[in-house]
C-alpha cells in the first residue's frame, strides 16, 4: 500500500428511519444504504464529493479492506494529492438502491415475507437511486455538495443529481455516458438480461437457496465486458494469439487468449455480483431518459452547477457524441459547462484506467473556484451611525466577528471587527465611525479563491466583503470558507 493511499476502509451502513417512495409509485421499507467515506468533512460541510458507481460498481471506491489484495476501484484518482484529494475533500461513495453489495436490493430480505425480494423487489430508477443518496447526504448534514462525479452509470447519476437537486450541486463530472439510453445500449442490456433468464437456475429470480444462475451470469458479463473494450485495446491484448497451444483445436473448446480471458471475466463476476442485481440495474439504465418532448436542452433546464463533461476517443458504448449533446444541451441553457474528450485506447473503461489525463483534468477543474462559489450570502451589515454596543451585540448574535458598515445605498464604506470594538472599549471611542477601517481590503465574486486567499494572508486578515461592479455588498468570504478547499490550505 502506498504511501497516496487513503489506507484501510471499512464499509459503513445507514438505516433511515423512513421509506424510500420510489419513481414507480411504490414504497421501499427499512432500506440500507451502504457507502464508504474518505478525508474530512469541513466545519461548514462545504467540501464534499460525493462519487456515483457504475453498474457492477460499489460503495469501496478507494482504499483497501482488510486482507484485500486490490483496492477500490477509483483509487487511482481518489487519496492524497490526487484529483479526488482526500487533504482537501470529503469523499463519499454509497451502493446504489438496487445493488448487492451491501444496499438494499433484490437479494436482501424482504420485511413481509422474510425472504430474499427476488422479483418482489420493485422496479427502480436512476432517480430512485439519487433519492436515496439524497437521504444519506441529509443524514451527513451536507446542504450542498461540492461535486459530484461518476462515470457510465455513475454519469447519469451525476446527470440526475443536477436535475433532482440542482440547488446540492456546486460542481458536477459526467464521464463518458450519455442523457438517455440509445437503442444500441438497451439491445445489449435486453441481451445480458436474456442470458441471465434463460438459465434454468434463475428460476424466476429464486435462486437464492438452490443453484445461483452462474451461467447465465457469467455471459451477462461476457457480452458485457465485450462493449467495454475497444477492438484495439483488444488487439494489444490478446491479438489472435492462442491459450495453451500452438495450433487451432478444430474443436470447440477454447482456441484463443480472448476467449480464455472473457470466460474469466465471466466466471469471476458470478463470484461477486448477484444475477437480479443484475436484471434491476439494467432496467434502470434502459429507462433512463432526460429528454423532455425530445428535447434535452428542456430536460437539462434546471441545472445550475458548473459542469465538466468528459469523454473517452475510443468509446463506442458510450460514444463521445452522446456527451457531446449533453454538452451541446447545457450550452443552450447557457450553464457553465467545459468538455474534455479523454485520448485513450481502452474504449469505455479508459474511465477507470486513465489516471494520468482523469487526475489532471478533473483537479484543474475543481480548483478553478471562484469567490461566488463559496462565499456566504448572509452577510450581516450596519450602517456608520449604528451605536458601538448594537454592533458588538449583532456581532454577539450572529457568531461574527467581523460586519461590513454601508453607506444608505448599500455601498461599503468600511469594516468593524470585535478587534475594533475592544480598542473602542479600551480607548473609550463613542463613535463607529472612530473604530471602523475605511480603506477596506475586498473581493470580488469573479477572483479566484487562491487570489482571495493570498490577499487574506497578506494583510492578516480572516474576511472580505465581496462586492459588486457598483460596489454593493453582495457576500463575504472567510478563510474558514477557503480553509480546506485550497492548495495553499495544506
Ligand atoms: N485578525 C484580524 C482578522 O481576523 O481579520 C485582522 C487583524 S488586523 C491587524 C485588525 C484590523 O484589520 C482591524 O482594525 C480591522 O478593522 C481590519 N480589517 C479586518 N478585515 C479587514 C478588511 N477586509 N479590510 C481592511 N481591514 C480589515
Amino acid at each position: 500500500m502506498g504511501k497516496e493511499s487513503v489506507g484501510i476502509i471499512a464499509t459503513q451502513y445507514y438505516k433511515p428511519s423512513d421509506d424510500l417512495v420510489l419513481e414507480g409509485g411504490e414504497r421501499l421499507e427499512n432500506i440500507t444504504i451502504a457507502y464508504e467515506t474518505y478525508g474530512k468533512l469541513n466545519k461548514e460541510k462545504s467540501n464534499a464529493i460525493m462519487v456515483c458507481h457504475a453498474l457492477s460498481g460499489d460503495a469501496h471506491a478507494a482504499g483497501w479492506h482488510e486482507g484485500d489484495s486490490k483496492p477500490g476501484w477509483w483509487d487511482i484518482i481518489i487519496g492524497p494529492g490526487r484529483c479526488l484529494d482526500t487533504d482537501k475533500y470529503f469523499i463519499i461513495c454509497s451502493n446504489v438502491i438496487g445493488g448487492c453489495k451491501g444496499s438494499t436490493g433484490p437479494s436482501s430480505l424482504n420485511p413481509k415475507t422474510g425472504k430474499p425480494y427476488g422479483l418482489d423487489f420493485p422496479i427502480i430508477t436512476i432517480k430512485d437511486m439519487i433519492n436515496a443518496q439524497k437521504k444519506l447526504i441529509d443524514y451527513l448534514g451536507i446542504k450542498q455538495l461540492f461535486a459530484v462525479i461518476g462515470g457510465s452509470m455513475g454519469g447519469m447519476q451525476i446527470l440526475q443529481w443536477c436535475i433532482s437537486y440542482p440547488d446540492m450541486v456546486r460542481m458536477a463530472i459526467p464521464i463518458a455516458t450519455a442523457a438517455y439510453s440509445s437503442p444500441q445500449q438497451i439491445a445489449f442490456n435486453e441481451v445480458g438480461r436474456r442470458a441471465i433468464i434463460s438459465d434454468p437456475n434463475w428460476n424466476h429470480g429464486e435462486y437464492y437457496s438452490l443453484q445461483f444462475p452462474d451461467n447465465g451470469l457469467a455471459l451477462a458479463r461476457m457480452i458485457a465486458h465485450i462493449t467495454y473494450l475497444s477492438n484495439e485495446s483488444m488487439y494489444q491484448k490478446f491479438g489472435r494469439r492462442l491459450q495453451d497451444k500452438d495450433e487451432y483445436g478444430f474443436e470447440f473448446s477454447t482456441d484463443f487468449q480472448v476467449e480464455s480471458y472473457l470466460h474469466y471475466q465471466g466466471n469471476s463476476f458470478t463470484k461477486r455480483f448477484d444475477a437480479n442485481t443484475y436484471l434491476y440495474i439494467t432496467k434502470a439504465i434502459d429507462y433512463f431518459d432526460l429528454t423532455v418532448d425530445g428535447s434535452l436542452a428542456d430536460g437539462l433546464k434546471n441545472v445550475k452547477s458548473k459542469i465538466l463533461v468528459i469523454s473517452i476517443d475510443s468509446d463506442w458504448l458510450y460514444p463521445p457524441s452522446q456527451s457531446k449533446e449533453i454538452l451541446m444541451a447545457l450550452t443552450a441553457n447557457e450553464v457553465d459547462v467545459i468538455y474534455y474528450e479523454l485520448k485513450s485506447s481502452y474504449g469505455h473503461d479508459a474511465f477507470l484506467i486513465e489516471g494520468g489525463q482523469l487526475n489532471y483534468v478533473i483537479e484543474n477543474f475543481l480548483s478553478d473556484i471562484l469567490v461566488r462559489d463559496v462565499m456566504s450570502h448572509m452577510v450581516a451589515k450596519i450602517s456608520k451611525n449604528t451605536s458601538i454596543e448594537e454592533a458588538a451585540k449583532s456581532m454577539i448574535r450572529d457568531k461574527i466577528t467581523h460586519i461590513p458598515v454601508v453607506n444608505m445605498e448599500d455601498k461599503l464604506i468600511g469594516i468593524v471587527t470585535a478587534w475594533d470594538i475592544s480598542k473602542a472599549v479600551a480607548l473609550k471611542y463613542d463613535k463607529l465611525e472612530d473604530i471602523m477601517t475605511k480603506d477596506v481590503i475586498m473581493a470580488l465574486p469573479d477572483d479566484s479563491i487562491e487570489s482571495s486567499a493570498q490577499k487574506m494572508r497578506k494583510y492578516n486578515i480572516s474576511s472580505l466583503p465581496v462586492v459588486d461592479d457598483t460596489g454593493r455588498v453582495i457576500g463575504i468570504i472567510t478563510t474558514d470558507h477557503i480553509s480546506t478547499l485550497i492548495a495553499g490550505s495544506k
